[in-house]
């Protein structure tokens, strides 16, 4: 079914044009973001604007139909982080130098490994260098996430 651009629209604002994953803003792609179904649709997700969430191109393939992850700490299988009823900042947190996103919990180090966040399973790097021009640009890290703590 497709989304209606309202809800759309609304889906967007309340995710404040950011990534709900892996918190890229919205205005540093050349197209919308895309809306993801947190039970995605082939488990029999609904449409209903609780079961959605704006996530980035690379978050939205990346997630592809999956709903839980290993923590690479422990080796145990967990829900991925669900936006709708978890905060961000409970379970996830930027290096100092903001680029880089560290689990701060298990499904937190879970999501973060699934979703490959910093890319730490490619060699590419292509997102640490966004983050980077995004740092010049002001637009990154946004105002309320926190900072790892001193280890
Ligand atoms: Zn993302």
């Amino acid at each position: 079914m497709v989304i209606k651009n309202f809800v759309r629209l609304n889906v967007r604002k309340r995710a404040k044009y950011l990534c709900e994953y892996c918190h890229s803003p919205e205005r540093s792609n050349a197209t919308p973001f895309t809306i993801d179904h947190i039970i995605p649709q082939s488990l029999g997700g609904s449409d209903d604007i609780e079961n959605l969430a704006l996530a980035c191109h690379r978050c939205n393939q990346r997630r592809y139909n999956f709903t839980t992850a290993i923590d690479p700490e422990t080796q145990v299988e967990l829900p991925l982080f669900n936006p709708r009823n978890q905060n961000w900042s409970d379970h996830f947190a930027w290096t100092k130098n903001g680029l880089n996103i560290i689990g701060q919990t298990p499904i937190g180090r879970a999501t973060c490994d699934k979703f490959d966040f910093n890319d730490q399973n490619h060699d590419d790097g292509f997102i640490i260098n966004s983050r980077q021009l995004w740092l010049q640009a002001g637009w990154h890290p946004p105002i309320d996430d926190p900072y790892e703590e001193d280890g």
